[in-house]
């Protein structure tokens, strides 16, 4: 692996160290402020490495809630789950090494500081205790120059106690929401509301000034946008280009060093670049989350490559979203094959930002699909089992290059026992369960099979599983394959106990 594109990376380690120091010395508050500052001018000294990976995706992100790569499972309250105590900074260090050595180099995290609701006043969210850990996170991030993207709402996602406090950021005449009016609304501010945009431009100023966050990950789509008599004359193209664009020419405006990308969750992709111009003028990324430009044709995505002024990206089509609640030994779906596939295609259609949605290092499907990921976005050109095998070596130390390929061909094996049966997942939000209430929920990844699919699923697991100690000989880290072995006997169990429910009501 060659060193990792640092044109996009964040500035000195040390500096940053020592100024988070700083600030916690001089004060709790304000200190902040000027290390992000300062951070931010570094960025512009950094000369790009003249041997950089020129065909390397130039924004490598993660991206997540702060919980969804926990490695123990989370209870009570509703998703997503934002809690966060020493273990998360532990486990973020390592998770941040492994990324860091895998050639990502940015992140996006949500949940640092609010989920459903900033408080008020804003600066209430930043709770001292949590505010320590989180600059741990943070410091240990940009000692690898690995950028953190705050996840952000925009007009929507975060504003219920603000809406509450202040009604004249939201007009109570509904919502559209995933393409259907509700006429509930206490989570979307209104376009047309002043106080809504000055709202707005003080969570950007927290996160800069407070947080240290050295760019945004937005989004606008989510839970719905103002259906008030004003703002229902616009498009929903038109209302999210106008939100996003006045939230990100705000930032960089005020905050030129900070990078602004945007999940167009919500969004249509469909009417070529022109549409799409107010929308990314002061975006440096867009996130085609469901690959929409690509199922138009790949000469269309190409076409927005060519006249975006910003990056497009993928999520890689499939969102696969962890389960908070479960053990972490119940699931393995690794899906190398499908990822690859995604990555190479939006290579050569010029994108140029990808975000891998993170899991549990803990469940080896995210610890290999992590790897395996970052590695295709630092080199694209290599194919999905050249990069595979880095990752099998590293993680299994296979005693030759047989062995390799063995492991290799086995966990693309795995991946066709569920995708040659499950109809096509490779685009939007795919779950292992339901993520509602606050409770683990049941496999519906599982239940979503018929019962003739479960069946050859299951044998294919059972056989598969049954070759997992002759490919252990051949490691020398065998624990890695056992514990596969485990999740792959627990999926097994959920396979029989589907099936086992259905014969009896029926
Ligand atoms: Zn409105």
């Amino acid at each position: 692996m060659t060193a990792p594109d640092r044109d996009f990376g964040p500035p000195s380690a040390i500096t940053r160290r020592k100024m988070l120091k700083t600030a916690g010395m001089v004060a709790a508050g304000a200190g902040l402020a000027v290390s992000a500052s300062a951070s931010s001018s570094r960025i512009q000294d950094r000369v790009r490495p003249a041997a950089s990976m020129s065909e390397a995706f130039e924004y490598r992100l993660l991206l997540g809630w702060i919980n969804d790569n926990s490695n123990r499972p989370l209870s009570g309250g509703r998703w997503p789950i934002t809690t966060v105590d020493e273990q998360t900074v532990r486990e973020y260090k390592s998770f941040l090494r492994t990324a860091h050595d895998c050639g990502y180099n940015g992140i996006t995290l949500w949940g640092l500081y609010a989920s459903h609701a900033w408080t008020v006043p804003l600066n209430d969210s930043l709770e001292p205790r949590r505010r320590r850990l989180i600059d741990r996170i943070l410091n240990d991030a940009y000692k690898l120059d690995i950028r953190v993207l705050y996840g952000l709402g925009v007009y929507r996602w975060g504003f219920e106690e603000i809406i509450k406090h202040d009604p004249a950021t939201a007009r109570n005449e509904g919502r559209i929401a995933w393409g259907s009016y509700q006429s509930d609304n206490g989570v979307a501010m209104c376009y047309h509301s002043e106080s809504a945009r000055q709202w707005m431009r003080d969570i950007v100023d927290l996160c800069v000034k407070e947080v240290g966050t050295q760019g945004f990950g937005f989004q606008s789509g989510d839970l719905g946008r103002c259906y008030c008599s004003q703002c229902r004359r616009m498009t929903d193209t038109e209302y999210h280009s106008r939100v996003i664009n006045e939230t990100a020419e705000y930032i960089k405006r005020q905050h030129p060093k900070q990078i602004v990308g945007m999940s167009a969750w919500g969004v249509d992709l469909g009417d070529g670049a022109e549409a799409l111009n107010q929308l990314t003028s002061h975006l440096d990324f867009l996130t085609d989350v469901t690959d929409q430009s690509e199922r138009k044709g790949r000469e269309y995505r190409r076409s927005l490559t060519a006249r975006l002024p910003c990056a497009l990206g993928s999520l890689g089509g499939a969102v696969i979203v962890p389960p908070q609640r479960w053990h972490r030994d119940c699931w393995f779906l690794p899906l190398a094959e499908m990822t690859a596939r995604s990555i190479r295609s939006l290579h050569e259609d010029g994108g140029r930002a990808f975000e891998y949605f993170m899991g549990p290092m803990a469940n080896l499907q995210f610890d290999i699909m992590t790897r395996f990921a970052g590695r295709l976005l630092s080199n694209p050109q290599q194919s999905c089992e050249q990069a595979l095998s880095q990752v099998v070596e590293r993680l299994f130390e296979p005693a030759n290059r047989g062995a390799t390929a063995d492991i290799v061909r086995w966990l693309i094996d795995v991946e066709h026992g569920y995708l040659t049966r499950a109809g096509d997942i490779s685009s939007g939000e795919f779950d292992f369960e339901p993520l509602k209430g606050e409770t683990a929920g049941e496999p519906i990844y599982l239940t979503r099979l018929s019962s003739e699919a479960l069946i050859g699923y299951g044998n294919d697991l059972e056989r598969l599983s049954k070759q997992i100690p002759a490919l252990g000989t051949q490691c020398r880290r065998r624990q890695e394959l056992q514990l596969i072995g485990r999740c792959m006997e627990n999926v097994l169990r959920d396979v029989r106990q589907v099936l086992a429910i259905r014969a009896n009501t029926h």
